[in-house]
């Protein structure tokens, strides 16, 4: 079995990965919190794990790889939504998750093993919270429960922050009662209008970095193998996640810490707070997401990631170039049980390195395209396909991609609509009206792929489609 190396943040090194039990590799991310769109840059993490998940199955075999991504669901952010929406907070946070889920969908995001909610789980951050306050690490003030940074000698270990340092970031109105600045909200008492749930220690609603301890506990066990999150996620999130897991259990919360990135755009980072922010979801309009997903492995995920429209073109021609390859072998099939090349397994063996696997794609389909003899073909074809897979990526019918076809299932969903996809074809309404319909129906029915599917085909129509809560709308481009 081939060795993969991780840069643990831990540790700040390069390490060889060993699962605890390869049997049951687990790996938890922090998911998005859901009342609103993700933006591009929120689209990092998400894909780039799901190449690590892949990777993982791969070596591991992919009934011995559990992966939970979460969805928080309650949250300053989401009950500041309710009030200017006016709106329950189940139909934010349903609203916004199946729109998360529909959007990953189409950049290639394999559907986690798990997905849990935090609100699904308030039991267990109670129980969690009960334990580190019988443990002396946490206390009840009146404003809420908050963790004693001071009770936890290896608080800090790693942000490898010091207490000095994290004393001016952690202000927060409405915690004046806490002991030490650094001491962080595990329950917030309950306040007028807001969800709360009863509790032990009074009336509140969970914080949010106790969300992530009580959903890895429950759905992973005490000690994971992998936990990942964006860079921004390290302090002082993750750092918390470590004081409350580590001092209620007496155990390692997670062996390797991955962090991604920030995706920039004129090198600054992306974020509502800053205001730079492109929607994954307006982005998937213009783009394949296929091209999306390109962009965002063309950097080494612990580099940042400038986007620019000159990536995403670049990122569209690299991939007409490859399916090009996949395309010149149309009537070749591929010919079974073959490995991509040493180098692109190598490449993404070595911390995930996507550039030099991505190189290695390349090579592979140069290698296609100069195959000869009927049996090179199959073999070079099969080659190319299973890298792209592992990439998430080349798993479309060119004649799709080139534009020469529309998908051939929908057409027989939909009965004989004769749909020969050229751009200057001014498509009646009526085949627009059954697509669009087909695929609200799609994802109602959570079929996000048979979604995804579906408007690909509209976008190669020239159809844009806009998605509401009541249904979507439709325009020709
Ligand atoms: P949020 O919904 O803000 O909690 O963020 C969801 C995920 O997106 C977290 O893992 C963040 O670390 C990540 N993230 C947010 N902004 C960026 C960015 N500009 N580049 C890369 N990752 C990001
Ligand atoms: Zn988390």
């Amino acid at each position: 079995m081939r060795t993969i190396e991780l840069t643990n943040s831990l540790t700040r090194a390069k390490e060889i990965f060993t699962p605890a039990d390869p049997k049951r590799v687990t790996m938890y991310v922090c998911g998005p919190t859901v009342y609103n769109y993700a933006h591009i840059g929120n689209a990092r993490p998400p894909v780039v794990f799901d190449v690590l998940f892949r990777l993982l199955r791969r070596t591991y075999g992919e009934e011995h790889v559990i992966y939970a991504r979460n969805f928080t669901d309650i949250d300053d952010r989401i009950i500041a939504r309710m009030s200017e929406t006016g709106e329950r907070l189940e139909e934010i946070t349903n609203k916004y998750a199946d729109i998360y889920e529909a959007d990953m969908a189409a950049l290639g995001v394999l559907p986690p093993t798990l997905a849990p909610r935090a609100t699904a789980h308030v039991s267990e951050m109670i129980a969690l919270i009960e334990t580190l306050i019988a443990k002396g690490a946490a206390y009840q003030a009146q404003s809420g429960v908050y963790f004693s940074v001071a009770a936890d000698a290896n608080y800090g270990k790693l942000s490898r922050r010091d207490l000095d340092d994290m004393r001016v970031s952690a202000r927060v109105e409405g915690e004046d009662d806490k002991r030490a600045p650094a001491d962080f909200a595990l329950w917030k008492a309950a306040k007028p209008g807001e969800p709360a749930w009863d509790a032990p220690f009074g009336r509140g609603r969970p914080g949010w970095h106790i969300e992530c301890s009580a959903m890895i506990e429950k759905t992973l066990g005490r000690t994971i193998d992998i936990h990942g999150g964006g860079i921004d996620l390290l302090f002082p999130h993750h750092e918390n996640e470590i004081a409350q897991s580590e001092c209620a259990h007496g155990a390692p919360l997670a062996r390797v810490w991955l962090h991604n990135g920030f995706l920039t755009m004129d090198a600054e980072k992306m974020s509502k707070s800053v205001g730079n922010v492109l929607l994954a979801h307006e982005l998937l309009q213009r783009w394949p997401g296929e091209v999306l997903r390109l962009a965002l492995l063309s950097a080494h995920y612990r580099a940042p990631l400038d986007w620019t429209e000159d990536l995403l073109k670049q990122a569209d021609a690299t991939l007409k170039g490859l399916y090009g390859a996949v395309d010149r072998l149309n009537d070749v099939s591929p010919e079974g049980d073959v490995e991509p090349s040493d180098d692109f397994l190598d490449a993404l063996c070595d911390d995930l390195n996507t550039p030099m696997a991505m190189a290695a794609l390349s090579t592979l389909a140069t290698d296609a395209n100069k195959a000869k003899s009927e049996s090179e073909k199959a073999t070079a074809k099969a080659r190319l396909l299973k890298a792209g897979e592992m990439l998430g990526l080349l798993q479309r019918d060119p004649d799709i991609v080139f534009g020469r076809k529309v998908n051939a299932s929908l057409n027989a969903t939909l009965g004989n609509l004769q749909l020969h996809a050229t751009a200057t074809v001014d498509w009646p309404a009526e085949k627009i009206d059954a697509l669009v319909s087909a695929r609200f129906a799609a994802r109602r029915a959570k079929n996000f792929a048979e979604a995804d599917r579906i408007r690909e085909e509209l976008t190669e129509m020239g159809v844009i489609v806009m998605d509401g809560p009541e249904g979507s709308t439709w325009r020709r481009a």
